[in-house]
């Protein structure tokens, strides 16, 4: 079999309302690139990439020119042609191949009639928990509905989730305010959901010693990790030793040398593997092993994802023997999917692995058609910029928190 040809189409979806993050914010909406891989026995690969527009698009179409005649079951040989750590280290080509390994697994899967997990090695379960996600937002323009700002806020939208979806595991991403008042915000959604499970991710933007601070007044909290709360190994290292709290991080090891790194002298005890961001979801299972080898932690991380790329974290999440904890999707926040039969169902907190052959999704091409005019419509968004503070950057640590009391919504 052999790959005869490559398409992306950039899609727009709108969120329930924007996520604030440290960062910047989510407005509103996730632009994410659709990958095809097409062969010559007429089978078509589905994968997924975050961000999008023609530079992305064009990208895939760059990446012909290695893989047109590719066998897409020769997946190593593929990760050398596009991303061999030192022929592209430039081109940092790791989300491209992620995407492509997806429809390559999505592709043999189809031709054996198996599913992703069963190349994989197998799935361990049927079903893959989920932590809520929880976000500050700003309130939906059209709506003026979906704020979460006040803490009276932030804890009735942690029972909503809780009721609707199920989850008992929840984090709440942070980042956003001063760290003393989400110390209180994190404190009431734990009071709020005794017996459950929690976790906070302020994206790295405090100073170590606030950071230290912070995580002191939290250890009574039934915690599962203590996300990125800095930045770098070593300042990781210098929370670990002040904190009884695990650390974890999608942040600072998100490749094998830091992995290796971290092995050597310990910063982070659970790692957030991403299929995206790791290369694959065959890189993720490598990840893990070595995780499992060294008694390092896992858990899966969440880059803003459509149906495809969830397929591909729950058929990630079926197959290794130690993920310990609940998997992050901002899933939830979305309002609608690009694929057949519209979106994932959560049941109890958790998401069924589909069974059909490859990753188990196929693409509703009205969707996908009706998400490209919108993107075309709204076109991209500046990830790393807060809509209404357009003067602010993100520092590490930062120090200008937004305001609390602004009740302002976006208009975007
Ligand atoms: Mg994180």
């Amino acid at each position: 079999m052999k790959i005869t040809d490559i398409r992306a189409t950039t899609v727009t979806v709108p969120l329930e309302a924007p996520l604030r993050h440290a960062n910047g914010c989510h407005w509103g909406r996730f632009v994410r690139t659709i990958v095809e891989v097409e062969t010559d026995e007429g089978i078509i690969g589905l994968g997924e990439m975050g961000g999008g527009g023609e530079s992305a698009e064009a990208t895939f179409r760059a990446m012909k020119a290695y893989l047109l005649g590719h066998n897409p079951a020769n997946l190593e040989e593929m990760r050398f042609k596009i991303a061999n750590p030192t022929a592209s280290l430039y081109n940092n080509r790791t989300q491209i191949l992620a995407a492509l390994e997806f429809a390559c697994l999505d592709i043999i899967g189809q031709k054996w009639g198996v599913p992703v997990y069963e190349i994989l090695g197998g799935k361990l379960q049927d079903e893959v928990p989920f932590a809520s996600y929880l976000f500050f937002r700003y309130a939906n323009a059209k709506t003026g509905e979906g704020e979460v700002r006040t803490i009276e806020q932030l804890v009735n939208h942690a029972k909503d989730l809780k009721e609707k979806y199920g989850f008992t595991s929840h984090k709440l991403k942070g980042g956003v305010f001063h760290p003393t008042y989400e110390l209180e915000c994190y404190k009431a959604v734990a009071e709020a959901l005794k017996g459950d499970s929690f976790r906070f991710d302020p994206n790295a933007a405090w100073s170590t010693e606030q950071a230290i601070w912070f995580g002191q007044q939290i250890e009574h909290i039934k915690n599962d990790y203590f996300e990125d709360p800095v930045f770098g190994l070593n300042a990781m290292r210098r929370v670990r030793e002040m904190v009884r709290i695990p650390t974890g991080t999608n942040t600072v090891v998100v490749n094998f040398e830091q992995l290796s790194a971290n092995v050597l002298n310990p910063a982070c005890d659970v790692i957030l593997l991403d299929t995206t961001f790791w290369g694959g979801i065959k890189q993720c299972v490598k990840a893990a092993g070595v995780c499992e080898t060294f008694q390092l932690g896992v858990a899966v991380h969440s880059s803003g994802e459509l149906g495809i790329q969830l397929s591909t974290m729950l058929h990630l999440g079926a197959v290794i023997p130690n993920l310990s904890f609940a998997a992050d999707a901002h899933y939830h926040h979305v309002t609608d999917d690009i694929i057949e039969g519209g979106k994932f169902e959560y049941k109890n907190g958790k998401i069924k692995v589909p069974n059909g052959a490859g990753l188990g999704v196929k693409l509703n091409r009205d969707k996908l058609n009706q998400y490209n005019e919108l993107y075309k419509e709204l076109g991209g968004y500046n990830y790393d910029k807060d809509p209404l503070r357009p003067d602010w950057c993100p520092t590490i640590p930062n120090t200008r928190w937004a305001d609390e009391n602004d009740d302002r919504i976006p208009q975007i």
